[in-house]
């Protein structure tokens, strides 16, 4: 599966790595896996909805439970 990688401007293979992410909203701090894609070609990153998706998702739910959120 390909995905357009702005900097190489064509279709490109790319490859997922899973990074810890640590954020903060109004102080409440929290830690997710995101995935990230990486370009095979140049080694930037690239957007690919799906994945920006999930890692929302994911940061959500670690916010909330860090918040004491039920969802
Ligand atoms: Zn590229």
């Amino acid at each position: 599966m390909k995905r357009y990688c702005y900097y190489c401007d064509k279709d490109v293979e790319y490859t997922v790595k899973e990074e810890l992410i640590h954020d903060n909203i109004e102080g409440v701090e929290y830690s997710f896996v995101a995935k990230l894609a990486y370009c095979n070609g140049c080694g930037k990153e690239i957007y690919i909805a799906e994945l920006d998706d999930e890692n929302i998702r994911n940061a959500n739910a670690e916010y909330k439970k860090k918040a004491g959120l039920t969802s």
